[in-house]
């Protein structure tokens, strides 16, 4: 059995209630021992440099990854190549690729294809929907057995109320959520931007926020109805954290995510038509990012997810009303964090471990989310103050796009180690550490 000692790291596991130098031992995929002055005993160790810190495995739980049927923007090897590299051990992938992962045989194709890259865990999310087309329940229970940790018909909110109440029936018995894209069609319209004096001025059509909170007002109702566990994926509307607020403080089982390029862009950035800030939910005005990044502060968002969704070059290049929604965000999440809420003094650090891996975890009841001795060895180690500099042609990720490319930030993952393996080491920030010596 391989044995690897990381001596003198700075811990933060705040699951775990640590925040300190400790010794993390490694021994095969598990975490043998946290604790101080370990003994070698022969196994390799590595002195983990002033600055780094260990972290319980970063978890995105919001990824599109493409396979099957879309290879051409993104393979499930690619994908898990690009969370390893942004420092993720794991991720939750969305339901909507082609097929649709509706039935047990696309989720135990996942499955299979995330074993064989070897790198990020995989967890798939079932659809709500056969073909998410909001018509019929899928098989859960069968969902669930190949290995679906959620359930979503993520690109679309889950249609009616009445689906939906039913989806938190059958679900809420597995103890599983519904990931919810809170989004009214009819609101939304054949809308591509934010609603506002932005949208007004450069003649796109509007998504108003409203569109979003609705959805979220009647989720909340419907997890009151039902006890069942609804999440509100990627958050973008200041009303949509109010209808939150006030679901948590009456009780309801509602959890909700912000992704980073809704608290570090505005619709500002769409003057010149860039189809890097198109995005459904789409960038909103000033008001809506402080207003995520106030809850991300208080506490009423529960996790960052980045809901990465790779676009081809050539459609990401056609007019603005054409071109497809989305951008990636594996490989650029970790920097923003770090600079734009840690460093910036929106959240502590052990608070940022809490959004990004301790309540992914404990959301979608998956292993993680702190370093417990006899665990699995899933790993992040953190370089805080590291700059970087965004090079998106350099990422591993097969599409590029994104609004972040050449932004210089502060912080970055600098080793990424899963089931006890180093599956990433960031050379720009560890240098001859001997982080890549065969373990
Ligand atoms: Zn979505």
């Amino acid at each position: 059995m391989t044995r690897l000692l990381l001596k003198n790291g700075l811990v933060v596991d705040p699951a775990a209630g640590r925040n300190g130098q400790f010794d993390v031992l490694i021994e095969g995929e598990r975490v043998a021992r946290v604790g101080k002055g370990l003994p070698a005993d022969g196994a390799r160790v590595i002195e983990v440099p002033a600055g780094f810190v260990i972290v319980p495995g970063l978890i995105d739980m919001h990824v599109h990854l493409r396979e099957p049927g879309q290879e051409h923007k993104e393979t499930i090897a690619s994908g898990v190549a690009a969370a390893v590299a942004g420092g993720f051990t794991a991720i939750a992938c969305m339901p909507n690729t082609t097929p649709v992962n509706d039935q047990a045989g696309i989720t135990q194709f996942i499955v299979k294809r995330a074993v064989e890259a070897g790198l990020a865990r995989v967890y798939p999310i079932g659809a709500v929907s056969i073909g998410s087309n909001g018509d019929q329940l899928t098989e859960m229970a069968d969902l669930r057995d190949a290995g679906c940790v959620a359930f979503s018909d993520d690109g679309r909110p889950v249609a009616t109320a009445l689906l939906m109440r039913r989806a938190l029936e059958y679900a809420g018995m597995f103890g599983m959520p519904i990931i919810e894209h809170a989004e009214d069609p009819s609101l939304k319209g054949d809308g591509v931007a934010h609603e506002g004096p932005m949208a007004g001025m450069l003649g796109l059509k509007g998504i108003p926020g409203a569109a979003e909170s609705i959805m979220v007002e009647r989720d909340a109702s419907l997890s009151e109805l039902t006890g069942g566990r609804v999440h509100i994926a990627h958050m973008s509307a200041w009303q949509s954290l109010r209808a939150v607020r006030t679901a948590k403080s009456r009780g309801i089982a509602m959890t909700c995510e912000v992704a980073p390029h809704h608290f570090t862009l505005t619709d500002e950035r769409l003057r010149g038509y860039d189809t890097h800030a198109k995005m459904n939910p789409p960038l909103r005005e000033d008001a809506d990012r402080l207003a995520m990044l106030d809850g991300i502060r208080d506490g009423s968002v529960d996790v960052i997810a980045t809901d990465h969704a790779p676009h081809h070059a050539d459609e990401k290049a056609l007019e603005f009303d054409r071109a497809p929604f989305g951008i990636v965000g594996l490989e650029s999440a970790v920097p923003l964090c770090l600079d734009r809420l840690v460093h910036a003094g929106v959240v502590t650090l052990p608070r940022l471990i809490e959004l990004l891996a301790v309540n992914p975890a404990r959301i979608l009841g998956i292993p993680g989310g702190t370093i417990a001795e006899g665990g699995q060895a899933d790993l992040t180690i953190l370089a805080p103050d590291a700059a970087v500099t965004f090079e998106a042609a350099t990422w591993r990720t097969k599409s590029k796009n994104t609004p972040f490319d050449g932004w210089v930030l502060k912080g970055a993952a600098a080793v990424t180690i899963v089931g006890g393996r180093v599956c990433f080491v960031n050379d720009a920030v560890t240098g001859a550490n001997g982080f890549h010596a065969r373990t």
